[in-house]
Order: structure tokens, then sequence, then C-alpha cells
């Protein structure tokens, strides 16, 4: 059998969920959209139902797979429905409900649902991506609770820049958000993971702390791009791992793979590992990327091919077929990878595909 696989460590996640409530002082939606980022949205569910306050998703087919599977706990729709027709099942299966939009709003007030709704009503502070302006919020709101099919409204909005940790616009949105709310008595949800994490102020118990919405950190990535100390307390949940399947000795001054990007400097070892960019692993990440083989820290070399990669085994001289190879997990980090082929964490995990994911 082929050996790239992805090991979840299910411990991890659930240790990373209990991070971000205790750093938050918040209950915490667990988001578990895009598959788990990747890592498998039934079984991280099933991982951490027993802990978790409720689960976000993107979509109602994400939520209903969910339910399919026999998890019970809220679920929140982070962009509502796409079409009004879904509120039948968002009522039907008990689903809680973002509105972002006026049509929205309208759907809802003309809808025949008779058992009310929980609805989480977003506004654009500043992010400018969905959301209602800050002027037609109150108005929402009270159209909301007026149109009779409406049991509960959380005040809910998203930050564009908190994962820059020197950036003033997260209070600029806060302050945003904290004038269109006046008045407004209800629950509140701000926060992403790098908010969570990195700004601990925005959180003070009168400010904005009643729900956290922790994505990425749950499964151990920092978003940050600078070391961060609250960060360093999250434990990679995902291991992507392979195997090396073939070895060669090149001279000085010979290519190797595609394009003959990589030309050894001088006498060098050349693994293969089968692992590709059909795996996921970014097809961008250049010669120098980090990667582990049996424990010790080496470097990608040349470009990365559909089904396989070559590493770098000149100092390695104990490593050869069959050595156990990390691309990222506990040794390797996501995000390293991640920067060095000019992307994040989020996005190297949601392209994993063909490596079959292994609980353990
Ligand atoms: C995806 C998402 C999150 C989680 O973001 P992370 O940066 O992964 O923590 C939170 N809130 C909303 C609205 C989202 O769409």
């Amino acid at each position: 059998m082929r050996p790239a696989r992805a090991l979840i460590d299910l411990q991890a996640l659930r240790h990373n969920y209990q991070l971000a409530r205790e750093v938050s002082g918040a209950r915490a939606l667990a988001v578990i959209k895009a598959d788990a980022y990747g890592h498998g949205a039934v079984r991280c569910a099933q991982a951490l139902q027993e802990q978790a306050d409720g689960f976000a998703v993107a979509c109602i087919e994400e939520a209903l797979h969910l339910r399919e599977a026999g998890i019970g706990v809220p679920i929140l729709l982070l962009e509502g429905f796409f079409e009004a027709d879904e509120l039948a099942l968002i009522e039907q299966h008990n689903l809680w409900c973002v509105v972002h939009s006026l049509w929205q709003l309208e759907a809802i007030e003309r809808s025949r649902v008779s058992t009310p709704l929980t609805i989480w009503l977003k506004m654009d502070s500043g992010m400018h991506r969905v959301g209602l302006h800050p002027a037609e919020y109150q108005t929402v709101y009270q159209r909301l609770l007026a149109s009779g099919k409406v049991a509960k409204v959380v005040l809910m909005s998203h930050f564009a820049r908190a994962d820059e940790l020197d950036c003033p616009r997260s209070e600029e949105q806060l302050v945003v958000f904290q004038q269109a709310r006046q008045g407004i008595i209800a629950e509140v949800s701000l926060r992403n993971s790098p908010a969570v994490l990195g700004w601990p102020q925005l959180g003070y118990k009168e400010l904005a702390n009643d729900w956290v919405r922790p994505g990425i950190m749950l499964y151990g990535a920092t978003p940050f791009e600078q070391e961060q100390v609250a960060a360093s307390r999250l434990q990679p949940v995902m291991t992507l791992e392979s195997k090396i399947i073939s070895v060669r000795e090149l001279p000085t001054g010979e290519p190797v793979g595609y394009g003959g990007r990589f030309i050894s400097e001088r006498p060098t070892r050349v693994g293969v590992v089968a692992m590709g960019y059909a795996d996921g692993y970014p097809r961008h990440a250049p010669t120098g990327t980090p990667v582990a083989v049996d424990g010790h820290l080496t470097r990608l070399i040349g470009r990365v091919s559909m089904d396989m990669l070559s590493v770098d085994l000149s100092d390695l001289p104990a490593a050869g077929l069959g050595s156990r190879v990390e691309l990222w997990g506990k040794q390797v980090l996501a995000s390293d990878v991640a920067s060095h082929a000019a992307t994040i964490p989020y996005q190297l995990f949601c392209n994993l595909r063909r490596a079959p994911l292994l609980y353990v």
C-alpha cells in the first residue's frame, strides 16, 4: 500500500478546544466547516461533542452530514441559508442560523416556521465581506424579534485582521460594533482563533465575551506569522507522513526533478518520497522547505510533482528506503511549510486529499 497518510490526533484536538475555552473564558463553537479543515468533520465532531458548546459549519449540507452521523449538539450555519427553502430543514434539524443580509431577514419574515429560530445576526463592523451595515443593524434586530419566527438573537461580527498583532483594526471594529449595538442586551460573538489567542483585551466580560468561534487553533496551527505565547500552547493535530521509496547518489552539478530547478552543489544523496501535490502537498513549496526524515530535519529539493517529491538525505546517512517522512505535524509545523509555500496552514489542511485519514 502507498505509505502516504494523515494521522489525526483527537486528543490534541480536545486539548486545543479546551485551550480556546480557557484563554477566552467564553463558550466556544468549534468551527468544523470544510470537513473540519480537512481533518474529517464527523470524527472531529464525535471527539468533541461531550465537551463542545456547539459546532459551526459553512452550509446546511455540512450540518445535515453531522446530524445524519448522530451529532445532536447545536450547529450554527455561518452563512445562514443560501435559498429560503432551506428554512424548513433548519427548523426540522434544529440548526442555528446566521443572518447577514436583508434578503435573509425578509425570507424569515415570510417563512412558515412554527418553532422559533435561533439567529446569529451578523454585522459588518469593517471587514466588508458579509454582514449588515451598522446603521441598519438595530432595525433588522427589531424586525427579527417582531417577526414571531425568532426565539433568540446572538449579536455577531468578524475580524479581518486579528492575525496582525500590531494592527489597530480589530479595536476599531470593536468600537463600531459596540456603538451600533448600543442598548441591545443579548449574547455576543466576535472572536475567531487569532482574536482568541492574540487579543485577550477584546474579551472582557462586558465586551463581547459570550461566544468565541475557534477554527484553525483547534487543529493546532498558529494563525500568526510570528511567535505568540498562547499559540505556543497549541498541539498539532494532523501529521502528514509518508516514506522514502527510492534513493540515489548524485555527483555535483546534476538537476533533480521537473524543470531541473534544483542542481546539486555537492555530491548529494536524494530520497524520493511518496507524496505529491495530488495529496495536497503544495506544489509551490520551494527547495529548502523543511521536512523530517526519521525524526531529523532536512529539506525538500526540486519541484514537487503529482505523486512524489525529493528530499536531501546527504547529512542523514542512516536514512534510506522505507524511512518515515513527516511533511508536517508535531516536528515540522504546517505553518512553517505554509510560509515557505507562500500560503497559510488553513489552505494546506483544506487541500488534503487522496492520502487516507487515520485517527489515533
Ligand atoms: C471560519 C470562520 C471562523 C473560524 O476562523 P479561524 O480563523 O479558523 O479561527 C470564525 N468565524 C467565522 C464567521 C468563520 O467563517
